[in-house]
This record gives C-alpha cells, sequence and structure tokens, in this order.
C-alpha cells in the first residue's frame, strides 16, 4: 500500500490553465515546467495540456526528457544551450534556445548546425540576473538575423523580479524598458511569469510563461492559490503509523527541544525530510489529519515526523494526514516554515510516488 504520496489532479491543472487563458486572452501561453514541472511530473503535465502553445524548462536535459516522452510542441530552454555541444542537441531535437551573453552569441555563429535554430534574446530590464543590456540589443538582433543558424525572426523575453509586489514600481519601469527596447523590432515578445499574468494584465505581450500558477500556487507570499480562483494541482498525502499516550513534560524526537505542557497523544506520520518535507519546519506547523487541523511538533526526523493530536482526540494508526495540497494550502505551510511554496513542491523527493488523479 502507498504511504507517502503525492497525488497529482490533473482536472486542477486544466482549470489552472484554463483561468490563466481566460486572463490573457491574446496571448499564446508557453507552459512551464522546469523542475520536472516543480515537482509536479513534467511528462505528464505536458501531455495534460497540450492545447498549451509551447513549454519551457531550464535545462536541455530536462527538455530531451519531454521529447522522449513524445512531447512535439516547441520547447523553449530559458536559460540557452551551456556550452557549444548543447547546440546540437539542441537543433536535433528542435528546442529554441534563450541567448543571454556573449558567449552564447558567439557560439551561434561559429557552428555549424544541422537544421537553424529558433532563438530568444534575453534582455536584462532590471532584474539583473541574466540577460543582455538594452542598448546592445540592436546588434545581438543584427548578428542573429545574418546567421544561417537562425531561422525566423529572434524572439525577445525578459524577467519581473518584483512583479508579486503589488504597487511595485519597479515592474513598471520593467514594463516601460522592455516594451520601448523591443518596439523597433519585428520578432514576438514575452514578460510575464505568473505574478504578471494575475496582476500585470499590461504585461501579457505575445506569450505569457506562467510556472507556479499552473501548479494552483499563488506568486505571491501573502495569499493562497484558492483566493486568485487557482485550484491546488499537488496534495502530499501519508498516514499516522502510530498514536502514542505522552505526558505534559516529556519531550518528543531528535533533540528533545519540545515539550508537551500537558497530557496528549501524539500521532507519528509516515513523512520526513527524506521525502522532502522541510526538517527546518517548526512546532505549530499545521498538517491536517482526518480533515482537522492539528500542530507539528518536536523536530521532523528523515521518516516521519510528530503531530500533537489533543487529549480528546480519536485518531487511529492508518488513517489519512495531509501534509499541504486540498484543504491546507502549501503557501500556509510555507509561511510558518518560512520559505515560499515554490520551494516545497519541488523539493518533494523520488521516494513520495506521484500518483496521477483524474476523472
Ligand atoms: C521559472 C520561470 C518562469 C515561471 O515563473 P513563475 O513565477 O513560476 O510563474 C517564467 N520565466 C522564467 C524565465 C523563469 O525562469
Amino acid at each position: 500500500m502507498l504511504t507517502a504520496k503525492a497525488e497529482i489532479d490533473l482536472n486542477a491543472l486544466q482549470h489552472n490553465f484554463n483561468v490563466i487563458k481566460q486572463l490573457s486572452p491574446r496571448s499564446k501561453i508557453v507552459a512551464v515546467v522546469k523542475g520536472n514541472a516543480y515537482g509536479h511530473c513534467a511528462t505528464t503535465v505536458a501531455k495534460t495540456l497540450s492545447a498549451a502553445d509551447a513549454f519551457a524548462v531550464a535545462r536541455i536535459e530536462e527538455a530531451v526528457t519531454l521529447r522522449q516522452a513524445g512531447i512535439t510542441h516547441p520547447i523553449i530552454l530559458l536559460e540557452g544551450c551551456f556550452c557549444a555541444a548543447d547546440l546540437n542537441t539542441a537543433a536535433e531535437f528542435k528546442f529554441q534556445p534563450v541567448i543571454h551573453h556573449a558567449g552564447q552569441l558567439a557560439d551561434i555563429l561559429s557552428t555549424t548546425l544541422a537544421s537553424p535554430l529558433k532563438v530568444w534574446l534575453k534582455i536584462d530590464t532590471g532584474m539583473h540576473r541574466i540577460g543582455i543590456y538594452p542598448e546592445q540589443v540592436a546588434h545581438y538582433v543584427s548578428q542573429l538575423t545574418s546567421s544561417k543558424n537562425v531561422i525566423g525572426e529572434v524572439g525577445f523575453v525578459s524577467h519581473f523580479y518584483q512583479a508579486d509586489e503589488l504597487s511595485s514600481a519597479t515592474t513598471l519601469e520593467q514594463l516601460t524598458r522592455f516594451s520601448a527596447t523591443t518596439a523597433p523590432f519585428p520578432g514576438e515578445k514575452s514578460l510575464s511569469n505568473s505574478a504578471g499574468v494575475l496582476y500585470w494584465s499590461d504585461a501579457h505581450f505575445d506569450w505569457v510563461r506562467p510556472g507556479i500558477a499552473l501548479y494552483g500556487i499563488s506568486p505571491r507570499a501573502e495569499s493562497n492559490g484558492i483566493d486568485e480562483g487557482l485550484l491546488p494541482v499537488m496534495t502530499l498525502k501519508s498516514q499516522l503509523i502510530a498514536v502514542r499516550e505522552h505526558k505534559a513534560g516529556e519531550t518528543i524526537g531528535y533533540g528533545g527541544h519540545w515539550v508537551a505542557e500537558r497530557d496528549t497523544r501524539i500521532g507519528v506520520v509516515a513523512m520526513g525530510y527524506g521525502d522532502g518535507y522541510p526538517r527546518m519546519a517548526p512546532a505549530g506547523t499545521p498538517v491536517l489529519v482526518n480533515g482537522r487541523k492539528v500542530a507539528l511538533v518536536g523536530r521532523v526526523s528523515m521518516d516521519m515526523m510528530t503531530v500533537d493530536l489533543g487529549p480528546a482526540s480519536h485518531d487511529q494508526a492508518g488513517d489519512e494526514v495531509i501534509l499541504w495540497g486540498n484543504g491546507l494550502p502549501a503557501e500556509e505551510v510555507a509561511r510558518h516554515i518560512g520559505t515560499i511554496a515554490y520551494e516545497l513542491v519541488i523539493k518533494i523527493t523520488n521516494r513520495v510516488q506521484r500518483q496521477i488523479i483524474s476523472t
């Protein structure tokens, strides 16, 4: 029997895609499935989202995995090729690399490819992580357009760094800089991540690039996806493997830092940091047991964690536990732990079987 599992709800995934489509009706959608679709299983997600116009990943290996699973959509490499040899792989599998620095430009200009590539230029409009400066764009476009290795118009991408802050002036500055920089060129334009899709409708351009919103999670730390009309795709589940009487004054688990203030009953859950549940989760982090919110107590260990069921509880070994998802937003758990839900879902390890749910 499956103990720790991550249910992946394909109806919720399709619902979230439809919400994004309605919010950006004039844009094509590149569904971001990097990091094994943020821990949700990239090939399953890509097969479900056949209505997407393209997929995007961070590493070329992730793109190869999608092609080998039979995905024929355009696939964008968000950080491009990391070495000249990868350009041949990109040509073989028809990937669309981003170009964000001089070395990548030099590689594509100097390599002999079996077939030409569609490419995207990454412009740094203010994030200052990767991308060329606006004043370099004309030079890059003319070099790429005249290369035999490039087919079609060069597309343009940039990335927001504060779009989850609804009153952020920097987002409008990035938007203005992106518009002005790309206006002289005919290629397609793409700026919005999930936060751009949800909160900055002027920033949708030709292609939107949602990731986290597809999975039903809010890009804002302060809100839950459910408040944005999204449905959680992953529900992380396990079960109680023991229920124990626990006396006031007794500690629990490694380190012995948590001390019970009253006699109570403790539930032992088959879920630990070996499954990707954060070891740093503090006492008080919520867990759903039989649909009731209870508090994590003691330190999360590799394969188990302990929760305070309360003295009057009737839960038993074998009962269902939900760590996040339906009934308990991952965003809420993340706020207790001091991280974002992106990190929670992507870190679930392979020991946790993904179980596909669809009707
Ligand atoms: C990851 C990523 C996205 C998706 O971001 P979300 O916040 O998950 O929507 C979009 N564009 C780029 C370049 C990315 O790296």
